[in-house]
């Protein structure tokens, strides 16, 4: 490619991230076209002859600007997702600049580097085991799905079933026990490893959608054989952790191997007012947590951390041969592709731009926000927190004095006219047996003025369906 063509392209590119960028406070939070929309908008023949790079990029940004989630501004509390801060983006860009397959440290010694650095780092921040091997991959459901492939090989392994070699057909069955509320893609990881998503035993919770430590013992008792158990820290609705002291105990008496969902919750261990929510997870033997939430990475960037290297490396070492690792650490051992991006340069960004300070003190001014989004909400007759406010999460439940269907068809509509308004942007989800408005304060760019600003919309979008209703 000539060079000029690709400065004309990457300045115009940067100009245009930049103006994005700004707009993002003042644009409404809500996509400003609709599906359909789109769908006519991109409607078009297979191109038969090439473009001008810098025509069709401008043609992509006034295609797409127009459908995007304002998923960077001030007021964006759907789902759990970060802002992905300039840092990252940042090198990010340079990542795909330098075109790197990392597969492998002999091909590209300064991602394997980088990646064996940033890894050091994170477990240092989360305060976990430093002989722990962390696997760099696309989100906390790949890296579930990772620790549990090394749990599956290494539980088997000690029963003598070599699982990574013979698969699953006749080996002893593996028992998976978990909370009846575990995040929906945790249930896709036993899936994709032949352990099955029905076939678990689930253990009761307590209205925080915690495991019941008593049941936990009382279910993990009776079972014999190999188990890998999944507990979790930072529940989707409420932001709770599992009681891991007394599951822990429980598990490990039995043998089992203990795996932590701790996709945003587990940060709450880089943020000394927070971190005793994680009291006693260190002693777990792997976890699953996201850069993309609330580290505010850009997006497919997540850590498989296990601490057996060895079982971690077992369950996906790509060569067909259990070789000892040479001094170089591959990438590729550690996360299921072989090609893909450098994923540790954003990650390494994010950290040194942060600061082990900058982690906690953001982390912190989550939670504190979150506690004042929710007295804000309830100080409005009717409007109930469901939950215990403990992180970053806010359950709210409308129309409390109300009758549970009505209730839960005028939340449903309040929704549609939060998102529909756009000052702020919060989803919903239904959490024991009740529609709720779920508002997720993980944001780099939210301020308290706008938590404020964002209460009032929600109250005054509740009002209006309730008047509507009357
Ligand atoms: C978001 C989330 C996941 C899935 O993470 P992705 O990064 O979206 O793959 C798993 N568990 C919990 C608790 C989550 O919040």
């Amino acid at each position: 490619m000539k060079s000029e063509e690709l400065r004309a392209v990457l300045h115009e590119v940067a100009e245009r991230a930049v103006a994005f960028r700004e707009s993002r406070a003042e644009a409404p939070h809500r996509p400003q076209k609709s599906y359909a929309e789109l769908q006519a908008a991109f409607e078009a023949p297979t191109p038969e002859r090439g473009a001008p790079i810098g025509e069709l990029i401008s043609e992509l940004a006034t295609l797409t600007e127009p459908g995007l989630a304002n998923m960077v501004g001030p007021r964006f509390f759907g789902w759990v997702i970060g802002a992905t801060e300039p840092a990252g983006m940042a090198a990010d860009w340079l990542t795909s600049a330098w075109a790197q397959n990392v597969g492998n440290a002999h091909a590209t010694p300064a991602a394997s580097a980088c990646e064996e650095r940033t890894g050091q780092w994170l477990l240092d921040l989360l305060d976990l085991p430093r002989e722990c091997s962390v696997g760099f991959v696309t989100g906390a459901t790949i890296a579930n799905f990772t620790c549990l492939a090394a749990a599956r090989g290494e539980v088997l392994r000690r029963v003598g079933w070599d699982a990574e070699a013979d698969g699953l057909f006749g080996a002893p069955a593996v028992h998976v026990v978990l909370g009846e509320e575990a995040h929906s893609t945790v249930f896709s990881g036993l899936r994709y490893l032949g352990l099955g998503a029905k076939r678990v035993v689930s253990v009761p919770v307590d209205e925080q959608g915690l495991m019941k430590p008593g049941a936990f013992a009382k279910v993990i008792e009776k079972l014999d054989g190999p188990i890998i158990a999944i507990a979790q820290a930072g529940h989707i609705n409420s932001g709770g952790f599992d009681p891991f002291e007394e599951i822990a105990a429980a598990a490990h008496a039995k043998g089992a191997w203990l795996h932590v969902d701790g996709a945003f919750g587990l940060w709450a261990r880089a943020c000394p007012d927070r971190a005793h929510l994680g009291r006693g997870l260190e002693v777990a033997d792997s976890w699953g947590v996201d850069g993309h939430k609330w580290l505010q990475t850009p997006h497919d960037s997540a850590y498989a951390i296990v601490r057996d290297a060895e079982a971690h490396r077992r369950a996906m070492l790509i060569a067909a041969s259990y070789l000892p690792a040479g001094a170089e650490r591959h990438p590729a051992d550690f996360a299921p592709e072989l090609s893909r991006r450098g994923r540790a340069f954003a990650t390494w960004a994010m950290i040194k731009s942060l600061g082990r300070d900058g982690i906690a003190a953001m982390v912190s001014r989550h939670c504190a926000q979150a506690r004042r989004m929710a007295k804000r909400l309830s100080a409005e007759p009717g409007v109930e927190i469901m939950n215990d406010v403990v992180l970053n999460q806010v359950a709210v439940r409308l129309g409390a004095d109300l009758d549970v269907a009505q209730a839960d068809a005028l939340t449903d509509r309040t929704i549609a006219r939060i998102q529909n308004e756009g000052v702020c942007f919060a989803g919903g989800a239904n959490w024991r047996g009740r529609q709720i408005v779920r508002v997720s304060v993980i944001s780099a760019n939210t301020t308290d003025a706008d938590i404020d600003r964002s209460a009032e919309a929600i109250l005054s979008a509740w009002r209006a369906e309730l008047h509507a209703n009357a």
